[in-house]
């Protein structure tokens, strides 16, 4: 990216331009202040001399006023000043001072009328005129290059302050430009290998904890959530394609029989085999369709408070004839009045789960206990058998699809039972994990969120 491309540079300057109007109006204002104060301080000390003059011809007449002025040129210097004094007929009776005056008619008030000092310089000037009496007027001229220097020197140093301000601006702008550029590159280093190399695993650097290291850190969880999700596609993609070929090879086969048969009886019960097959796989199918919809969050599932005490009595009500079939004591022992709030069919398929395993692990004889109770705002279930339980490294990987325990390969399943469980489970808010039970054989823990009477 080319440096006028930046976006950081082209807020350094829309700033410095910014702080250059906002100094420019700052500029004018002021100038324009200190100009007309200084001339208002100007012609305030020329009406001064305007009364003092005007007090001193009225008393002591002609040689007072001139006195008045002699005086008034010891004291202020005669360099910036000038008097001049006109009879009746507009004749010059008396002048003094650095300044030669030009011969104007008498005018109200104070102007600003243009000067030749003593070297011949033209100088601009503040001059009053006044009358005296008997016709007689008086002009004081006061120079005004002191004010225009004052001006002058007010100018050069707002505007050295101002482009020194504006370069030490810069050079920091620039200067933040290039670090906050480089991090940004950093970024772009980072997601371009990953885009590149198809390497989920590369991460954003955190520097600090600024918004860039909070977009970095977000970045990085963003990419985690999408690594573990393409880890997931990949595991699930590899499971079907690897569990689903036996049974379709099968399918295949057998229809290839079918297709040979002459005996329309032999060809039904291959056909009636395939049916079989075909309903078990749309069956793996809906499972990991509920999976992963449960996994993304993606289905919307109608919730509502449920009595979950009534749901799991009858539950255990439901597979106790079916535990006596296999020779196996089912007990139950169900606090009372546990309330969840979620979807009771998916929190009873979950559980049935939990149960028909039980019932197709255990051995003839064993035991099944279901067990619930509340503890710190939570419903902890368990169900537990003295079958054969898990073996500890198998605790976590049991839970992913297709997972199955060698042992079990001979009992029909398709290893994606606790998957399931799992997923609904955790789409309530809650955990299901597995321990070895005081039984002997696997406990399957369920916490989940409990619903007070003050909460709905
Ligand atoms: P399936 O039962 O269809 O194989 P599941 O996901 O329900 O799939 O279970 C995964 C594996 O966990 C089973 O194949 C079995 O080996 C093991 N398993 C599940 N429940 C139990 C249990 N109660 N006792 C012993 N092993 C179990």
């Amino acid at each position: 990216m080319k440096l006028r491309d930046s976006a950081s540079l082209r807020l350094v300057l829309g700033l410095l331009l910014a702080y250059l109007c906002s100094a420019a109006l700052v500029f004018f204002f002021l100038d324009y202040q200190l100009a007309s104060t200084l001339t208002a301080g100007l012609d305030h000390s020329l009406s001064e001399e305007r009364n003092l003059l005007q007090l001193q011809y009225r008393d002591y007449g002609t040689e007072g006023l001139y006195r008045a002025i002699r005086s008034e040129i010891e004291s202020e210097g005669s360099q910036a000043h000038g008097f001049r004094i006109i009879d009746a007929r507009s004749k010059t009776t008396y002048q003094a001072g650095g300044l030669s005056l030009p011969l104007v008619a008498q005018f109200a008030g104070v102007r600003q009328i243009e000067v030749e000092s003593g070297d011949g310089r033209r100088q601009r000037a503040r001059v009053i005129s006044f009358p005296l009496g008997d016709g007689v007027s008086g002009f004081v001229a006061s120079s005004m290059e002191p004010v225009l220097g004052l001006i002058d020197q007010f100018r050069r140093t707002f505007i050295m302050t101002a482009g020194v301000v504006s370069l030490f601006g810069l050079m920091l702008g620039l200067l933040m430009v290039r670090r906050f550029r480089g991090r940004i590159e950093a970024f772009n280093r980072h997601t371009n290998l990953i885009v590149q190399s198809g390497d989920l695993s590369g991460r954003m650097p955190v520097v600090g904890n600024d918004e860039l290291s909070v977009l970095a850190a977000n970045m990085n969880a963003m990419l985690g959530r999408i690594e573990k999700l393409v880890q997931g596609i990949h595991q699930v993609s590899d499971n079907i394609a690897h569990d689903l070929r036996t049974p379709l090879t099968r399918l295949s086969a057998d229809i290839q029989v079918a297709l040979g048969q002459e005996d329309a009886s032999l060809c039904r019960s291959t056909l009636e085999r395939v049916s079989v097959d075909l309903e078990k796989m749309l069956a793996i199918f809906n499972s990991l369709l509920a999976i992963s919809r449960a996994e993304s969050g993606g289905i919307p599932i109608k919730r509502a408070v449920t009595d979950f005490s009534l749901l799991l009595d009858e539950l255990s009500e439901l597979y106790m004839p079916s535990a006596e079939e296999h020779g196996l004591s089912l007990q139950a022992d169900v606090a009372p009045g546990l309330r969840v709030y979620g979807n009771r069919q998916l929190l009873a398929q979950a559980l049935s789960n939990l149960l028909d395993n039980a019932l197709k692990y255990v051995p003839s004889g064993g035991m099944v206990r279901l067990t619930a109770l509340s503890r710190d705002h939570r419903i902890e279930v368990a169900v537990e058998d003295s079958g054969p339980g898990i073996p500890d490294d198998m605790r976590d990987k049991v839970f992913e699809r297709f997972t199955r325990v060698d042992p079990s390969r001979t009992i029909a399943g398709s290893g994606l039972g606790l998957s399931l469980a799992r997923a609904f489970i955790e789409l309530h808010h809650g955990r299901l994990r597995v321990t070895r039970s005081v039984l002997g054989g696997s406990a399957f823990q369920i916490d989940l969120p409990e619903v007070s009477e003050a909460d709905h």
